[in-house]
Parts: structure tokens; C-alpha cells; sequence
């Protein structure tokens, strides 16, 4: 199955309701949308004529310290005015060195390419608050996914307690290879199952290389796969395991390779970015292409 990462930070409506419009003509299975995003995403489905309960709408929360609930800021005092950071931002959040904070996602590769520490990263929203709101109000949420790419599980638990308390649907943790070895990411999830016993259901996003530009090669989504595999030796069901983090058009392949069989593929900048300024048809013909990928990937 195919999910549609819009971009946890990503607060550009114009972007959300183009993105939603074409993924759910091409099939998407799962939204995948910030707490400040998920009004815009449902109305964006009803204007253009979807039933809503057809897309399951997936609500992503940042553990305190995640990159995903970042914004970049450029330092004037330390900027060289090189451009390297607006030409390399996979957004184009960056124009005339001023950063969008509706388009920025927090992704940080600006912050790497400034070679004059001219770029700072910090926490922008409380989603949590947010999130609590939709829950009071009934919204339709079919699962609430926590970032937790911060090596800190006593952080990831905290939240995840809070959420538990108020929601008994499905939950998924997106968990950050970079930070959890296998053993760590195993403790985590047997934790987090204890917390979330009354729950309707548990998933597992295995992230890989997260946020890294939407290149497309096999490298990308090798760690994602990897890590999937290290989960699924140690017990882990692989139709609770969604792979994340440099998915792209070769995924199906290593899948394939590694004999593995996740619920889904959970694609983000490759799949906003393969669209992005293409007309109408060709972005169809591209998303189409994905989604066929995603669900074969999944032995669909
Ligand atoms: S890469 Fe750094 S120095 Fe260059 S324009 Fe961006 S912020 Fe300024
Ligand atoms: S590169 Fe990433 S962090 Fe930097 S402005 Fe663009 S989206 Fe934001």
C-alpha cells in the first residue's frame, strides 16, 4: 500500500491540496499530515469530490527534540550570500534568503551544505496541543504516528502515555534507525506495546535515511529495508512494518531481494518532489506509477 508523507513541518496549503488531489486519484491508501494540516487535507478530498473514508488519515506527532518539528532560520550576520542552501532545498522554501515556514520541513539539509554555520534549526509548534484538539472534537483520525527520531525512549514513552490516555486508535512509531540499534528499537517497541495494550492496533515505520532530499538510487532506502528485516528476525510481523526514509522507485526491487513483505510504503520528498512542476497528466502518470510500485512492493 502507498502512503503519502506530506512533510510533518509542511504547512503549505496550496501544496497539501494539489498533493492530496493527485495521490488519491492515483490510489494512495494512507495520508500521512500534520495536526495543523489535517482540516485542510479532509476538505481538500470533499472539494474534489472523494469520499474521505476511503484514505486512511494518518496524524504525525514530533517527540520533543525530532527534527520533523523544525524550522531552518538563516543567520544574516553569518550568511555569505553563496545560495548553496536555496538551490539545494528540496522545498524551495529558501527564496532571496528568506526561509518559508509554511514550506519548510526541518529536514536540516541546508544546515549540512552551509559550510558558515549560517543556519540554525528550532522548534516551531506545539502539534501535541494541536493534536489533542482534533482528538476533543471527534475528527476523524485512523492512526496517530509518533516521530521519534531522538535517541531518548524515556521521551518516546512520555508521549506516547499522554496520546494513549486520549486515543485508543491505532498508533504507529516511526522509529529512526539512526538513533536505535536493533535491540534498542526492539525494547522500544515492547514498551510502547505494554503502554498501548488497549489500543485497536501497532504499527512500526522503519526509518531509514529520513529526509534525505528525494534522491533516487538503491542506497536510499537500503537502511529502511534493513532495518525492517532486523525486525522482522527478531518476531516483528511484517505486515505491521511500514518502511520510510528515502523511499523511492527502487524500493520495490530491494524488497524483493531481501524477501520482505511490509504493509506499506510510506514515501515523502521522492514523491513530492517527482510531481513538483510537471502538468497535470504527466504528475498523474508519475504518482500512478508510484502507488502500482508501493502496492507490488507489498505483494498487493
Ligand atoms: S549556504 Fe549558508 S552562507 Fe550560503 S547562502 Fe545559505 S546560509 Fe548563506
Ligand atoms: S533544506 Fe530542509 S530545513 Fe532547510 S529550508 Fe529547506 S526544507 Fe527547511
Amino acid at each position: 500500500m502507498f502512503k503519502l508523507i506530506f512533510g510533518l513541518g509542511n504547512s503549505d496549503i496550496k501544496n497539501i491540496e494539489a498533493l492530496a488531489k493527485l495521490y488519491a486519484q492515483a490510489g494512495a491508501w494512507m495520508f500521512d499530515v500534520s495536526p495543523f494540516m489535517l482540516p485542510v487535507l479532509h476538505n481538500a478530498l470533499i472539494g474534489s469530490s472523494f469520499n474521505p473514508d476511503d484514505f486512511k488519515y494518518c496524524v504525525s506527532v514530533p517527540v520533543e527534540g525530532d527534527v520533523h518539528g523544525k524550522k531552518a532560520k538563516i543567520l544574516t550576520q553569518k550568511c555569505k550570500k553563496c545560495l548553496k542552501c536555496q538551490k539545494i532545498c528540496p522545498q524551495g522554501a529558501i527564496c532571496n534568503l528568506i526561509v518559508d515556514e509554511k514550506k519548510c520541513i526541518g529536514c536540516g539539509i541546508c544546515k549540512k551544505k552551509c559550510s558558515h554555520g549560517a543556519i540554525k534549526l528550532y522548534d516551531k509548534t506545539d502539534y501535541f496541543k494541536e493534536l489533542k484538539k482534533l482528538i476533543k472534537n471527534n475528527e476523524k483520525i485512523d492512526c496517530i504516528e509518533l516521530h521519534s527520531s531522538v535517541a531518548n525512549r524515556k521521551e518516546v514513552l512520555k508521549l506516547l502515555s499522554k496520546i494513549a490516555k486520549r486515543y485508543k486508535g491505532a498508533i504507529s512509531l516511526c522509529i529512526s534507525r539512526k538513533n536505535y540499534s536493533t535491540d534498542e528499537a526492539f525494547k522500544l517497541i515492547n514498551q510502547a506495546k505494554e503502554i498501548l495494550k488497549d489500543n485497536s492496533d501497532f504499527f512500526v515505520q522503519a526509518d531509514g535515511k529520513s529526509m534525505n532530499g528525494g534522491s533516487c538510487d538503491f542506497s536510499s532506502s537500503l537502511e529502511s529495508v534493513a532495518f525492517a528485516l532486523a525486525l522482522k528476525d527478531l518476531g516483528i510481523d511484517e505486515k505491521k512494518i511500514i518502511l520510510s526514509g528515502g523511499i523511492n522507485a527502487h524500493t520495490k526491487d530491494l524488497c524483493a531481494k531481501f524477501s520482505i513483505l511490509p504493509l506499506a510504503l510510506a514515501f515523502g520528498t521522492y514523491a513530492r518532489k517527482s510531481v513538483q512542476d510537471k502538468n497535470q497528466d504527466e504528475a498523474f502518470k508519475i504518482a500512478s506509477e508510484l502507488v502500482k510500485n508501493a502496492c507490488e512492493a507489498c505483494g498487493e
